[in-house]
C-alpha cells in the first residue's frame, strides 16, 4: 500500500515517518519548501526524540520520501492522510479548517480512483464528511472511500505513542475505509492493541472529548493544588492517592503552571464553540479554559510577589519555555504568558531552555537567552521553574544559590526538594504545598 502524508509537522511526519517503519512505501508532502529541503538532507525539523533514526533508516532503505510535488505523490497512492495544522481561529476560538479544505482541494485534483482519504488532522464534528463532498464536487464521478483516524501521540514521546497507542480509533462510512486502517495498523495488533471502528462523527467528537477531559482533569488538580495552600494540605500526596483509584487513575494529575501546548487550549476552544453553536453548552469546559487563563496570570503574579514590594529593575531566572520537556514546540506554553507579564512590570529575565530557543525567540522578545542552566541564576533575584526538562531536576541548590543576588526560588513543576533547597538558604516554593506564598 503506498500512502501520502499531507502536512510534515509534529504529527504528519511522525505517522509518516512510523508507517514507513512498518514497511509501507511513504511519501510526506509540506507545502513548507524550506521544510522538505531538510528532510532531504537528514535533517529533522522538529525535535522529537528518536526521530532522526528512523528517517535515516527509512529514507536509506527507499521507504520514506519528502517532497513538495503534492500532485505526483497523491496520483501514486492508495492512502492519503490529511495532517495539517488546525489552528484556532482569531476571535472566536473555533478550529481553522482552512489548511483542511485546502489540502481536500487538492487531494481531488489529483487522486486516483479507488483511494482512501483519511483525516488524521484534530477536526470538529461534520468536517469529514465536509471534506468528502468537496472531493466530490471536484470530481463528480470519483470512486474514493473517506475515513478519521484522529492521532492521539504526545509531543516528547511521540514515537513510542504512535507504536504503542491505548487504541486506534477508526472512523468509516464504508467497508473499503476500515479495512484500509485495519491493514495499516495491523502491525499493532501483536500487542492486542483495540481499534475503534465507529462513525465519522464518533471518532472526530472522541478527539475532542479526550482532550477536554485531560484538560479538565489538570486543572481540577492545579485548583485542588491552591486549596492545598490554603489548608495545610500537599497536592502531590492527594493527587498520588486519588490516582490509586482505577476510576481516576494516576495520569494528568500534575499540579503546575496551567496546560499550554499546541492541542489542549485550541482543541477545548473548539469544542466549547461547537457546543455553543449546537446549543448544547459544555460548562465544564468553558470554566476549564477560563481557570487556565486565569492561572497563568496567577503565577507570574506570585514570581512578582516574591520579588518583594517594587520589583521594576529586579530580576529573574526561568528555566524552561516549551510547554513541556523533550520538546521544542513552545505553541500557546505557559511561559508565553508568565515571562511577558514578568517584563511588563519592569523585571529583566533571563532565560534557559534546551530546545525550545529557536521556536520561542521570536515571541520573547528582551529576554537574555541563556545557553548553560546555571547562568539564569546570575544575577537572579527570583528563580523559576516553568519546564520539567530532566537536565534541571540535578542542578545544585549550593550553586544556584551562589550565582544568585536574591533568595527566591518557585518550583512550578516541583521537580525539587524544598529540604535541599532551603538547606542552600534559598526560599523554597514549590506547587500545592501548605507553605506556599
Ligand atoms: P504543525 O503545525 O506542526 O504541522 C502542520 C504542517 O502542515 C506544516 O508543516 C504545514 O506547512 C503543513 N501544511 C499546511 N497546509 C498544507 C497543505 N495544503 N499541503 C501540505 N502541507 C500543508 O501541526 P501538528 O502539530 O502536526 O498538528 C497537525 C494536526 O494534528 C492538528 O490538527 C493537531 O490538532 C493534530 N494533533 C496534534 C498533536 C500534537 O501533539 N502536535 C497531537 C495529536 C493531534
Amino acid at each position: 500500500m503506498r500512502i501520502t502524508m499531507i502536512g510534515t509537522g509534529y504529527v504528519g511526519l511522525v505517522s509518516g515517518v512510523c508507517f514507513s517503519e512498518f514497511g509501507f512505501d511513504v511519501t510526506c508532502v509540506d507545502i513548507d519548501e524550506g521544510k522538505i529541503e531538510r528532510l532531504n538532507n537528514l535533517e529533522v525539523p522538529i525535535f522529537e526524540p528518536g526521530l532522526d533514526t528512523l528517517i535515516e533508516r527509512n529514507f536509506a532503505e527507499g521507504r520514506l520520501s519528502f517532497t513538495t510535488d503534492f500532485e505526483s505523490a497523491v496520483s501514486r497512492s492508495d492512502v492519503v492522510f490529511i495532517a495539517v495544522g488546525t489552528p484556532s481561529r482569531r476571535g472566536d476560538g473555533e478550529a481553522d479548517l482552512t489548511y483542511v479544505f485546502e489540502a481536500a482541494r487538492r487531494i481531488a485534483k489529483s487522486m486516483k480512483p479507488g483511494t482512501t482519504v483519511v483525516i488524521k488532522s484534530t477536526v470538529v464534528v461534520g468536517t469529514c464528511r465536509k471534506v468528502a463532498a468537496i472531493i466530490a464536487e471536484e470530481r463528480p464521478d470519483m470512486d474514493f472511500s473517506i475515513a478519521s483516524n484522529p492521532e492521539f501521540l504526545r509531543e516528547g514521546s511521540a514515537i513510542e505513542d504512535f507504536m504503542r497507542p491505548d487504541r486506534v480509533v477508526a472512523g468509516v462510512k464504508d467497508e473499503r475505509g476500515a479495512d484500509v486502517l485495519r491493514q495499516l495498523y495491523r502491525p499493532l495488533f501483536l500487542r492486542e492493541t483495540p481499534i475503534v471502528t465507529t462513525t465519522l462523527e464518533n471518532a472526530e467528537l472522541i478527539k475532542y472529548a479526550s482532550n477536554a477531559f485531560l484538560a479538565m482533569k489538570i486543572t481540577f488538580i492545579n485548583e485542588m493544588a491552591d486549596l492545598c495552600e490554603k489548608v495545610g494540605g500537599d497536592v502531590q500526596k492527594v493527587a498520588s492517592a486519588i490516582g490509586l483509584d482505577n476510576r481516576i487513575g494516576s495520569k494528568f494529575l500534575h499540579a503546575g503552571p496551567g496546560y499550554g501546548g499546541s492541542c489542549f487550549p485550541k482543541d477545548t476552544s473548539a469544542l466549547a464553540a461547537t457546543a455553543r453553536k449546537y446549543e448544547a453548552p459544555l460548562r465544564l469546559i468553558e470554566t476549564t479554559m477560563s481557570v487556565n487563563e486565569e492561572r497563568k496570570r496567577a503565577m507570574a503574579d506570585r514570581v512578582l510577589r516574591a520579588l518583594g514590594p517594587d520589583p521594576v529593575g529586579k530580576t529573574v531566572g526561568i528555566l524552561g519555555i516549551a510547554f513541556k520537556p523533550n520538546t521544542d514546540d513552545v505553541r500557546d506554553a505557559p511561559s508565553l504568558a508568565i515571562v511577558p507579564a514578568l517584563q511588563a512590570a519592569g523585571v529583566e529575565v533571563r532565560v534557559h531552555d534546551p530546545e525550545a530557543r529557536e521556536q520561542a525567540e521570536p515571541l520573547l522578545p528582551g529576554v537574555k537567552w541563556c545557553d548553560a542552566p546555571y547562568d539564569v541564576a546570575d544575577g537572579a533575584d527570583a528563580l523559576a521553574v516553568l519546564t520539567e526538562w530532566n537536565v534541571y531536576r540535578g542542578l545544585s541548590p549550593q550553586t544556584l544559590a551562589d550565582r544568585m543576588r536574591g533568595k527566591a526560588v518557585i518550583d512550578m513543576r516541583n521537580i525539587w526538594r524544598p529540604e535541599e533547597f532551603n538547606k542552600a538558604g534559598l526560599n523554597y516554593s514549590g506547587i500545592g504545598r501548605a507553605s506556599e506564598p
